[in-house]
């Protein structure tokens, strides 16, 4: 099963962008002669509310799915962190694929639910809300086209329970975008603050411990309900997350910070950057001077 991707030479995206009242053919079912041939080469991205639903099925903590199941990448040019499913060890099918389909099929990722269909969401400069316009992915292996069912991309997502999954996961996408369309302007995010998006975005448990910890409640003034209810409700939490992303990568600022320790802080990031551009501008002129001496 190939990742969704934006169109190029030879790619099984058909290059066309439809809306949810375009009209597929498609079905897959057991029997089909290609049966698990998609699950066995797989590239597939998770979303946040995709690992939620994963590690909450197996019982462990979004810290040991990561480490287990999933391997870190880079989306695109832009830095920002996504996790892809790990395959089985030395090959490419997916670790969660059996004789009779998927092992997984209730919690299975947004990617396998979408198939053959990928979701191109879009934004326009400065704006939170995206547009869902839709790809067909034509794979040669896929005799699913090839089946006698008609349907619509709206109601096939009905049918693969998309809505819920792309509903709680918007708040992510529309970080991504966010990010996407600033471009070169804002620059490369600094590893910390790529480090934060990773664990707000896909390691819920630890962000719990975050949100916490008493250097998060220094900062930011949550009611101690609100806190709780966040701590004890897991997809919460991860909307809250995507709030708290757009308030410190973003600056839109919707939870209330504490004045004092806000001064503070913005205190000490200012004097650690100070610190680092004098280190950096020590680690040029040392650098031309080496650049000299070799001259000569
Ligand atoms: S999660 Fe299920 S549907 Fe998706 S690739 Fe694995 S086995 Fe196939
Ligand atoms: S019809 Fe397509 S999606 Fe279904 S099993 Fe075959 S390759 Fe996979």
């Amino acid at each position: 099963m190939s990742q969704p991707d934006i169109p190029f030479p030879n790619s099984p995206v058909v290059p066309n962008m439809v809306e949810a009242t375009h009209v597929i053919q498609f079905s897959c079912h057991k029997g089909i002669k290609c049966w698990n041939a998609c699950c066995s080469n797989i590239d597939i991205s998770l979303t946040p509310y995709d690992v939620l639903r994963l590690k909450t099925r197996m019982g462990i903590s979004s810290t040991e799915f990561l480490k287990e199941f999933t391997v870190p990448y880079e989306m695109e040019k832009d830095g920002i962190a996504g996790v892809k499913f790990r395959p089985v060890e030395g090959g490419s099918a997916c670790r969660f694929m059996k004789p009779e389909g998927c092992g997984i099929y209730e919690d299975r990722p947004t990617a396998c639910r979408y198939y053959p269909v990928a979701l191109v969401s879009m934004r326009k400069q400065d704006e939170y809300v995206d547009r869902d316009s839709y790809a067909l992915v034509k794979e040669d292996h896929c005799k699913g086209h090839e089946e006698n069912r008609r349907v619509t991309i709206a109601d096939y997502r009905k049918e693969q329970g998309l809505e819920e999954y792309d509903d709680l996961a918007r708040g992510w996408r529309q970080l991504v975008l966010k990010k996407q369309s600033s471009g070169p302007s804002i620059g490369k995010p600094t590893l910390r603050s790529r480090q934060l998006f990773f664990m707000a975005c896909y390691d819920v448990d630890r962000f719990r411990e975050f949100v916490r910890a008493e250097s998060f409640g220094r900062l930011f003034e949550l009611a101690q309900d609100e806190k709780d209810a966040l701590l004890a409700d897991d997809v919460a939490l991860l909307q809250f997350s995507f709030r708290f992303l757009r308030q410190v990568l973003f600056g839109e600022e919707s939870i209330a910070l504490n004045a004092e320790a806000a001064q503070e802080r913005l205190a000490k990031v200012k004097e650690k950057r100070l610190i680092e551009e004098r280190e950096a501008a020590k680690r040029t002129a040392e650098q031309g001077d080496d650049g000299t001496a070799d001259d000569d």
